[in-house]
């Protein structure tokens, strides 16, 4: 049996295309004892794949040139040798970007879909609403009538960290880049107040102007200018949540904004990184909170389907060009 991939055909320097990407045609491996033989349904592209393009140490590898590209996928299991999954199943798991393959059934999570659309173990109940989740509930730990500002609202992650602050009784503020993402922020998602950041010339006077009380959580998508200006307005004994900085993920030089440890140390604000893989035993905690959430109507979520396999690395460049509102998914 053959199958399609997308492999990595070369390492991007600054801003990637698709020269990046090679699509190929190879054998499916032979179905062992203890495998089953999936076809991806939902292919994730996040931005922390950009980093894994480069051949550079992080908390995930970097992505071999001339293998497949791997990430989140949903997929359909066609046939079983497991004594655990079955023909019929639908699993999550880390995947290559191949539109068939063979995979132990250690590297699968079977979802159940009658909780949530499968796509949606991608998103809200899976690793960018846990990455909202522990984010903002373990790192800014939110207090009522506190102002919370994040940037990058309108994405993944964002969408749903606003929505945690809302149930939270917090005064939400969200940054993103077109009025119809911002007009969406406030009528679907009941944020309170929104920024875009592409028209609006004075980023810090307009943070100033719609947080009168100051900046009690900045939960931070994006970085670069945006978070410049969102910290001149930061409290006392505030908390920034360094979630991402995909405003430098394309950077070829190293960026320079304001040196801002004085207004940290004079205010007493905590300022910290974090991956959403150091929370991991307590993913449990945060899938029942989230899947809770949405059940009530609490929640709700976005997704940008791209069809076609083909069409995963265009998918994943849009992710910088601001095409995705909530999760970017590909749909096989
Ligand atoms: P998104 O769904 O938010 O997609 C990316 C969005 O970022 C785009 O839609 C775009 O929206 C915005 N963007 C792209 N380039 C720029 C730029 N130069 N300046 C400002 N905004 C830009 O992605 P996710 O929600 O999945 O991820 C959000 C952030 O969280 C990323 O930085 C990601 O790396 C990080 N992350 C971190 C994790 C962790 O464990 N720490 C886990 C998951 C994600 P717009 O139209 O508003 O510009």
């Amino acid at each position: 049996m053959k199958t399609k991939q997308i492999v990595l055909a070369s390492r991007p320097k600054g801003s990637p295309t698709l020269n990046n990407f090679r699509s190929e045609t190879v054998d499916v491996a032979e179905l062992k004892n203890s495998e089953v033989l999936v076809e991806g349904m939902y292919y994730s592209v996040d931005p922390y794949m950009r980093g894994r393009m480069n051949d550079a140490k992080s908390y995930s590898p970097p992505f071999d040139l001339d293998q497949p590209i791997n990430g989140g996928v949903i997929a359909k299991v066609l046939e079983s040798k497991s004594d655990i999954l079955k023909a019929g199943d639908i699993v999550l798991g880390m995947l290559p970007w191949k539109e068939k393959c063979t995979v132990s059934e250690k590297d699968l999570k079977k979802i159940d879909t009658s909780i949530a659309p499968a796509s949606y173990y991608l998103g809200v109940l899976g690793m960018t609403g846990l990455t909202a989740y522990f984010g903002l509930m373990n790192i800014c730990k939110p207090k009522k009538g506190e102002t919370v500002v994040i940037s990058g609202a309108a994405g993944a992650v964002g969408v749903v960290v606003g929505q945690i602050a809302k149930i939270q009784g917090c005064r939400v503020i969200g940054i993103a880049g077109s009025d119809e993402k911002t007009k969406l922020l406030k009528t679907e998602f009941g944020f309170d107040e929104t920024i875009n950041y592409k028209t609006t010339k004075d980023m810090s006077k307009a943070i100033g102007i719609l947080c009168p009380n100051g900046v009690d959580i900045y939960f931070d998508n994006v970085g670069g200018e945006i978070s410049d200006a969102v910290i001149a307005s930061i409290n006392f004994n505030a908390r920034i949540a360094l979630c991402g900085q995909i405003a430098l993920y394309n950077s070829t030089d190293t960026p320079m904004g304001p040196r801002l440890q004085p207004m940290l140390l004079t205010r007493s604000v905590l300022m910290q990184g974090f991956i959403v893989g150091n929370f991991k035993n307590d993913f449990p905690e945060g899938i029942k909170h989230l899947a809770q959430w949405v059940k009530d109507g609490k929640i709700k979520f976005a997704e940008t389907i791209e069809n076609g396999f083909d069409n995963l690395p265009k998918a994943l460049l849009g992710l910088f060009k601001g095409e995705n509102t909530g999760k970017m998914i590909v749909k096989s």
